[in-house]
């Protein structure tokens, strides 16, 4: 053995997503930490869509950036294009998602891993993992021979481990992007009695812009007023440099596919991975939606300074020639030059009921994991995961309790919830139907919720607790404001209130109860001379939704209560869950399948979300009532 470092708290294996905030979290509480990655040139790498958020992701990356992580701050700092997606919707479910300058994305985030104070980046593979009990320590070895003694080991090594590719009748051992696979860490790992599953995912081709009939489609715009991403960031800052364009799949399509299903990777005997259930290639999704008669297509820039288009909605593993009959059925791709094919690939992941709720496992104590490795899919879930291990390993090392989010406070306390305990039969991808929270856990108001814990860990500097501060303060004042201030009806008021097509009032009303009303927002009120200017509308939007939603908000809190009681409540042996209205087809498999006795033993299983917990209590209510 040539040599030994020594001086290192923390090793990070893997500088994606997941690695990444891990790393800077736990060097910023102040442990000396190394990071690996097989290739620095691909750090954050975002070998998926180019883009960050969608729905409930965009409020993972708000957590992320409320704890003091990095994700939003970057996504902000190369965003093409933004949207908030069901903005007419209730603001539970409104989520932000960026189209991303995807190389631009990974430079900035080496940067920061480069210039942050007590990390170090180490372009190496990590072939084996020894743990010295005596010395309660680990010992890296990296595939050029070199050790590294250090206390704690993160693992966070995607879809790396045992990568192997599927591009029809063609494989072949590779990471992402043919970045070559970790092929000897699982051996290591196994030495520990660590399980894994075979999990398998898939991306589409990029192709070449001047290949594609962009008239054909329809263009897709960011929204007029985008919204940053980060707390930190002014969303006046945030432009819109490109657009996406919108096309469908048809019958023709439909045929070349079904007709090649055979070369697909869903048919090769060689594949044992099990795929994301809500990422399914267009193979997957002819199979499933039989009725269906067309998919969508989004067509999506990958940077500024690149003419390759992501094909959304076209993951893939048929071979190339079929790749491109397939793409010339659709309208504007019938030229498209594929610069890189769609592929699937399979990897090795550890089973996430081996993990505490710190992701810590159970019986390898200072050994981590996060992200696509521990069974999720997605930058985001990858990245949430990341950086609560970053700051329970330093805190550990630190000799200081490991924090622990759970489902009231936040979807990153969900995820790691549904992970740990109900594990996964598919790479776990968050969703708010998966939160009975979720009324809650806005992505607007996740500051409020999770940035004293980024403070108390010490992830959150002292400007910007005060600016924090100040926020919550004003938002107090105004609440108590609307709370004691009077409107009174008017010649004035009534004129005004026409103006917005609103009825006029008739005595004299809190402002709180005129909230209160569907029709009425800070933009009446601000018409009506009662809005405080100086209060900015982040602040404002929140006061509102939490007047609106006050007795939703107490509904949900109820029906959380309900839950708690009925967890005892029997499961008749003889139901037929395809008969129950409201649950989703996931919820229907598995229940059919897992046949549990009670509530409490339904909501354990993974894929059945809260939701379907509270379609299966009112179901089994009414059938006592039935029977009464
Ligand atoms: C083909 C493909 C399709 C995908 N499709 C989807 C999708 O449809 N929807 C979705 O939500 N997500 C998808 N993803 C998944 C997901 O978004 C990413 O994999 C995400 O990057 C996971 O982040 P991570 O931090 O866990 O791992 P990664 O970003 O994969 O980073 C892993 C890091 O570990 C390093 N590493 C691995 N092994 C070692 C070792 N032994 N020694 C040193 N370094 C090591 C690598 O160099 C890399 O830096 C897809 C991923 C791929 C590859």
């Amino acid at each position: 053995m040539l040599f030994c470092e020594e001086n290192f708290d923390i090793a990070v294996i893997g500088a994606g997503h997941a690695g990444i905030e891990a790393s800077l979290a736990a060097a910023r509480i102040g442990c000396k930490v190394v990071v690996f990655t097989i290739n620095v040139d691909f750090i954050g790498n975002c070998p998926c869509n180019p883009s960050i958020g969608g729905t409930a992701k965009g409020h993972l990356v708000r957590e992320i950036d409320a704890l003091g992580g990095e994700m939003a701050k970057t996504t902000d700092a190369c965003s093409l294009q933004s949207r908030l997606l069901n903005a007419s919707k209730g603001p539970a479910v409104h989520s932000l998602r960026a189209q991303i300058d995807r190389r631009h994305y990974g430079e900035i985030m080496k940067k920061k891993l480069e210039i942050q104070k007590n990390l170090y980046i180490k372009q190496t593979e990590i072939v084996d993992i020894l743990r010295d009990p005596k010395e309660n320590c680990f010992f890296l070895k990296t595939r050029t021979d070199v050790k590294y003694k250090v206390k704690s080991v993160i693992l966070s090594t995607g879809t790396y481990m045992g990568g192997k590719i599927f591009i029809g009748k063609t494989s072949f051992n590779s990471g992402p992007d043919g970045i070559f696979p970790a092929m000897f860490l699982k051996k290591s790992l196994e030495k520990f009695g660590v399980e894994f599953k075979r999990f398998k995912t898939g991306t589409p081709a990029r192709i070449l812009k001047s290949s594609v009939n962009f008239e054909k489609m329809i263009p897709q715009f960011g929204d007029k007023k985008a919204l940053a991403f980060s707390f930190e960031t002014n969303s006046s800052e945030i432009k819109n440099h490109s657009l996406c364009f919108i096309t469908w799949t048809n019958e023709k399509t439909k045929d070349v596919v079904l007709k090649n299903l055979s070369k697909s990777v869903l048919y090769s005997r060689e594949t044992k991975g099990i795929g994301p259930r809500y990422c399914p290639s267009i193979e997957e999704k002819f199979l499933r939606f039989k009725d269906k008669e067309r998919h969508q297509v989004f067509v999506e820039p990958c940077g500024l300074n690149t003419d390759e288009m992501y094909l959304q909605g076209l993951s893939s593993s048929l071979p190339e020639d079929v790749q491109v009959l397939l793409y010339s059925t659709i309208s504007g791709l019938e030229n498209a030059h594929i610069v890189r094919c769609a592929y699937a690939i399979e990897y090795d992941v550890v089973d996430p009921l081996q993990l505490t709720k710190s992701l810590e496992f159970k019986n390898v104590p200072m050994l981590f994991c996060a992200g696509q490795v521990a069974g999720s899919s997605g930058y985001e879930e990858a990245a949430a995961q990341g950086i609560l291990v970053g700051i329970n390993s330093a805190r550990k090392i630190l000799k200081k309790p490991c924090i622990t989010l759970n489902r009231q406070n936040s979807y990153i306390g969900t995820l790691v919830d549904d992970m740990t305990t109900k594990g996964v039969t598919d790479p776990y991808r968050i969703m708010t139907s998966r939160s009975e929270y979720r009324l809650l856990l806005r992505h607007s108001n996740a500051d409020e919720r999770l940035t004293p814990i980024g403070r108390e860990v010490g992830l959150i500097s002292d400007e910007r607790w005060k600016r924090f501060q100040k926020k919550l303060r004003l938002k107090e004042l105004e609440m108590k404001r609307v709370k004691s201030t009077f409107i009174f009806p008017s010649k004035r008021n009534d004129e005004t209130l026409k103006s917005f097509a609103i009825s006029k009032i008739e005595s004299k009303i809190k402002i709180i109860d005129l909230l209160k009303r569907p029709e009425i927002n800070y933009k009446v009120l601000k018409a009506l001379k009662v809005s405080d200017v100086n209060i900015s509308k982040d602040i404002l939007d929140q006061v509102e939704i939490e007047i609106k939603y006050e007795g939703y908000i107490n509904r949900q809190i109820n029906n959380i209560k309900k839950t708690q009681r009925y967890l005892c409540r029997k499961i008749p042996n003889d139901i037929n869950y395809k008969k129950i209205k409201g649950l989703r087809l996931e919820a229907v498999e598995k229940l059919s399948q897992m046949r549990p006795t009670n509530i409490a033993k339904a909501s354990e299983i993974s894929g059945v979300n809260p939701a379907d917990i509270s379609v299966l209590i009112i179901w089994l209510m009414k059938l006592s009532k039935k029977a009464l």
